[in-house]
C-alpha cells in the first residue's frame, strides 16, 4: 500500500478534470489526477466524430440548460472560448469552423488529447489511471482517498467524473454518489443530445423514410431549434432532434415543421389558382423530398390534381407538414446520448469557484454538475471553464 500526499486530488481524467489539474499545477500546486479507466480522456477521443468540436465561437449562457440558468455565467466569463482558442493556437493545432460557430480540429481529436497530456506533463501533474474501487473519506486535515493500492491525503478534492452517457467507455454514478454522501442534492439525471424513439405507426413511418434528412424546426413547449432532421429505423435523429431531446420530457409531444421556410397552406392555395394545376404530389415534390411527399399523401389519403383538392384537405396537408405533432415514446438512452442533463444541484455550489457550499475543500466540475450545453462545442467549453475556475482555487 502506497501512502501519498497532495495539495489536490482530481477524480476523472476527462476534459474538466485535466483542465483543472493543469491549471492548479501551473500555479505550483501538487496535483494528482486519477481515473478508473485505463485511458486518459476517452470521451475527447471519440467526440465530434473523431475531430472534437472543442468549443463554440458564440458560446454564452443561453446555450446551457440548468435548473439554475445563471450559475454558468461566472465560469464562462472567467475562462472564455477565446481563452481556449488561444491555447489551441499557441500549440499550432489546425482547426476550422464547420457551421454556427462550431470549431473542430482539422486533423483529429488526438491533437486535443496530446495538448492536454503535454501540459499535464510540463506542469508535473501526477496522472494515475486504472485506479479501481476509489473511496473518499473526510478527515480533519482534508480528504483521504483510498484506491486498490494507494492511500492519498489531500486538502482539496475535485470530482470531475462526468455524467452517465456511454457507460461502455467508463461513465459511472460515482460523482453523484460522492455528492450525496456530502448531502448534496442531485437533479435527476436524464439522457440529453440523444435520438428519440417511436412506436407503432410513427415508427413504421420513420422506418419507411430511414436515411432521409431535411431542415426542420422542432418545438417542445417554448423551446425551438431549426437544423437538420434525420429519419432512422428507430425513430428521429439529426442535430435538431438531439438539441430538442435535452428539453423533451417523457409523455410530451413535439411540433415539427418539416418546411420552415414555406407556409404550405398559402403555397398550395396559390398553386391551385393557376390554369390546369398539377398533381399534388408533383407540386409538393418541388419543395419537399419526393419520398416524404409520397408517404404524407398516402397517410393523409390525399391524391390527384390540386384542382380537386378541398380547403379542408389543404389544411390537413399543411398541418401535417408545417405542424406535425409527434409523441416520442422514449430516447435511445445513455448508450448513445452525448450528455447527461441534470446532476449536482448548482444551488449548493459556488459559481465563482465551483466549491461545495456544504463541504469546504470539495469541488465539482464538468458534466457531473447540473449544467448541460447545447450541441455544438458548448459542453466542452463548460468542461474547460468550470475546470479552469476550480483549478484557480484549489
Ligand atoms: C460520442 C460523444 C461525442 C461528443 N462530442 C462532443 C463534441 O464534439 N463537443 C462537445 O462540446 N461535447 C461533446 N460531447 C460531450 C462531451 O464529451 C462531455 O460533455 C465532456 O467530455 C464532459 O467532460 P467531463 O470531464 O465532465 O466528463 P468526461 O469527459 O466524461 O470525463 C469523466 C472521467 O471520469 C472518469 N470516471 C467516471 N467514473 C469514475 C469512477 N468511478 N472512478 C474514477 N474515474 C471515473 C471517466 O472514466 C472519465 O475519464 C460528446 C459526448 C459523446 C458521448
Amino acid at each position: 500500500m502506497l501512502n501519498l500526499s497532495y495539495d489536490a486530488v482530481i477524480i476523472g481524467a476527462g476534459a474538466a478534470g485535466s483542465m483543472c489539474a493543469i491549471t492548479a499545477a501551473k500555479r505550483g500546486r501538487k496535483v494528482m489526477l486519477i481515473d478508473h479507466s485505463k485511458k486518459f480522456g476517452e470521451k475527447i477521443r471519440i467526440s465530434g466524430g473523431g475531430k472534437c468540436n472543442f468549443t463554440n465561437a458564440h458560446c454564452g449562457p443561453d446555450n446551457f440548460i440548468s435548473t439554475n440558468p445563471r450559475f454558468c455565467i461566472s465560469a464562462l466569463n472567467q475562462y472564455t472560448q477565446k481563452d481556449f482558442i488561444d491555447l489551441i493556437e499557441s500549440q499550432n493545432i489546425p482547426y476550422h469552423e464547420k457551421k454556427l460557430g462550431q470549431l473542430f480540429c482539422d486533423r483529429s481529436a488526438k491533437d486535443i488529447l496530446a495538448l492536454l497530456k503535454d501540459l499535464a506533463s510540463k506542469y508535473k501533474v501526477h496522472i494515475s489511471l486504472a485506479e479501481n474501487n476509489i473511496e473518499v473519506q473526510k478527515v480533519e486535515s482534508g480528504f483521504k482517498i483510498a484506491t486498490a493500492d494507494k492511500k492519498i491525503m489531500c486538502q482539496a478534492l475535485v470530482i470531475a467524473s462526468g455524467g452517465l452517457s456511454i457507460p461502455k467507455i467508463g461513465a459511472t454514478r460515482f460523482g453523484y454518489e460522492i455528492a450525496q454522501s456530502f448531502n448534496h442534492e442531485i437533479i435527476k439525471p436524464r439522457p440529453g443530445l440523444v435520438p428519440l424513439t417511436f412506436e407503432n405507426d410513427l415508427l413504421a413511418h420513420c422506418k419507411h423514410l430511414s436515411g432521409l434528412s431535411l431542415c426542420a424546426e422542432v418545438t417542445f413547449e417554448k423551446t425551438s431549434f431549426r437544423e437538420g432532421l434525420l429519419f432512422t429505423h428507430r425513430g428521429l435523429s439529426g442535430p435538431v432532434i438531439l438539441q430538442i431531446s435535452s428539453y423533451w420530457r417523457d409523455g410530451g409531444s413535439l411540433i415539427i415543421d418539416l418546411l420552415p421556410k414555406h407556409n404550405v397552406k398559402n403555397f398550395l392555395k396559390k398553386k391551385r389558382n393557376v390554369q390546369n394545376p398539377q398533381n399534388i404530389q408533383t407540386i409538393l415534390s418541388d419543395i419537399l423530398p419526393k419520398r416524404l411527399v409520397q408517404q404524407i399523401c398516402v397517410e393523409t389519403n390525399i391524391s390527384g390534381s390540386l384542382a380537386n383538392i378541398s380547403n379542408i384537405e389543404i389544411q390537413k396537408l399543411s398541418d401535417r407538414i408545417n405542424h406535425w405533432q409527434v409523441g416520442p415514446t422514449g430516447t435511445e438512452g445513455y448508450r448513445t446520448a452525448e450528455v447527461t442533463v441534470g446532476g449536482v444541484n448548482t444551488r449548493e455550489l459556488s459559481s465563482k469557484t465551483m466549491e461545495s457550499n456544504l463541504q469546504p475543500g470539495l469541488y465539482f466540475v464538468g458534466e457531473v454538475v447540473d449544467v448541460t450545453g447545447h450541441l455544438g462545442g458548448h459542453n466542452f467549453q463548460w468542461a474547460w471553464s468550470s475546470g479552469w475556475v476550480a483549478g484557480q482555487n484549489i
